[in-house]
């Protein structure tokens, strides 16, 4: 196992009805901006509770928040805290407005210009607004970590930043709240859920037992709950593990003293940031893909995924790794998500304009062994064609 820290500062309040809880969770003093997305929150009624927790606090309300946040919409939100000199975020949303958040939280309080946070990764970041979430959507983990994704849209740029400045002090889990997510968002949670699992437990062996079973588990959870949360969408014990699982996902836990691909995330931010694809859309092209392509650096996890979560265990290794590959589309494509580029009408031109953008972002040695240059980003989305 890796040397590691972990430290995730940020109180989790799990259950049914307890968005009352903000009474309590934020400071009876803050001078609150509500954040939230388009007419989903106040349509469920989510927005409402909201309010009515808050009490007579000072509150005031940023809505809008679009999906992939924009730096163009956020700076809007910044220039309200500033002038209004607000002192406390909640975000009542998806990881889109859970990220927008943190962008807004770090932006409000820096002496440059903003989008600096992005170019620099975050590594930038000196000070930081509190701030709380409600999340409303299960799968980007943004809840409980310290990382967020932004989108300049005047140079189609997509750009991660992540500070520990900027965990959620709290973030309040009712699966209920999901329970008027379209089929397709939750198609997406799944899928999003699943890779970032993947982005940190199909790497090489690192003698990390126990993050491996944590992996297996949240991969074999999602797979065995997939059918109901499609189907059934009040099914509140279905709808509690999908969203404990994908928070798990993505809070530091499994990553801890482990090796880290992220190459399908990094390549994926660039479809969207071009084409507009949903987040885990994306993903779903990209994985199948670069396990193909990485199978040789990635064999050994390869075949322990393939036994354990698929239970492949026989035929020649390399028919083992084919049919882990072929059954972690299938589970994508069963849920409605396209695997394959020319399911967008994209093509060789679509390979050649991401190229030229993962160059422009610097993204030419990604991985866990900084061996996917461009050479073999393009291996990989040409094998997803
Ligand atoms: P999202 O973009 O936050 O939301 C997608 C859609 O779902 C929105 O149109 C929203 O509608 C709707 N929605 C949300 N909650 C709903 C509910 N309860 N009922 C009905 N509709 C609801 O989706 P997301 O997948 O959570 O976030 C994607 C973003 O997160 C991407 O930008 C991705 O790059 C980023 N991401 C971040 C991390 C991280 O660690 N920080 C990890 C992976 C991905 P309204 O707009 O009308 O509310
Ligand atoms: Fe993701």
């Amino acid at each position: 196992m890796k040397n590691f820290e972990f430290h995730n500062p940020t109180k989790i309040v799990f259950g049914a009805d307890t968005v009352a809880k903000l009474s309590k969770l934020v400071p009876e003093t803050a001078r609150v901006l509500i954040l939230y997305g388009g007419a989903s929150a106040e349509k469920t009624g989510t927005l409402a509770e909201v309010r009515s927790a808050l009490g007579n606090r000072t509150v005031q309300e940023f809505g809008g928040i679009e999906p992939n946040p924009s730096y163009e919409t956020l700076m809007r939100a910044v220039e309200q805290v500033r002038r209004e000199k607000l002192d406390f975020l909640l975000a009542v949303g998806g990881g889109s407005v859970i990220d927008g958040t943190k962008f807004v939280a770090a932006a409000a309080l820096y002496a440059g210009e903003p989008w600096e946070i992005a170019e620099r990764g975050g590594a930038n970041i000196k000070q930081a607004l509190p701030f709380g979430t409600v999340l409303t959507l299960p799968a980007t983990g943004s809840e409980m970590n310290a990382g967020s994704v932004i989108t300049k849209k005047a140079t189609h740029a997509k750009l991660a930043f992540h500070s520990t400045l900027v965990y959620p002090q709290f973030s309040i889990l009712d699966p209920r709240k999901t329970f008027t997510l379209p089929v397709s968002q939750v198609a997406n949670g799944l899928v999003d859920a699943f890779v970032h699992t993947t982005e940190q437990y199909l790497t090489y062996p690192a003698q990390a037992r126990v993050q491996d079973r944590f992996a297996e588990g949240l991969l074999q959870t999602l797979v065995d709950i997939a059918p109901t949360a499609i189907d059934t969408p009040d099914d509140y014990d279905t709808r509690a593990n999908l969203m404990w699982t994908a928070t798990l996902a993505l809070n530091g836990l499994i990553g801890a003293g482990v090796p880290q691909d992220w190459a399908t995330h990094m390549i994926g931010h660039e479809l969207t940031a071009l084409y507009d694809i949903d987040h885990a859309r994306t993903l779903a092209l990209v994985l199948p893909a670069l396990l193909d392509v990485q199978r040789e650096p990635k064999r050994a996890k390869l075949l322990q995924f393939g036994e354990r979560v698929w239970n492949i265990t026989s035929g020649s290794d390399d028919e083992r790794i084919d049919a882990a590959i072929a059954r972690t589309r299938a589970f994508f494509e069963g849920l409605g998500i396209p695997t394959r580029l020319s399911a967008y009408a994209l093509g060789q031109d679509a390979v050649e304009a991401v190229l030229k953008q993962l160059e422009a972002h610097g993204m030419t040695a990604l991985g866990e062994h900084r061996d996917i240059d461009l050479a073999r980003s393009r291996r990989i989305l040409e094998a997803a064609l």
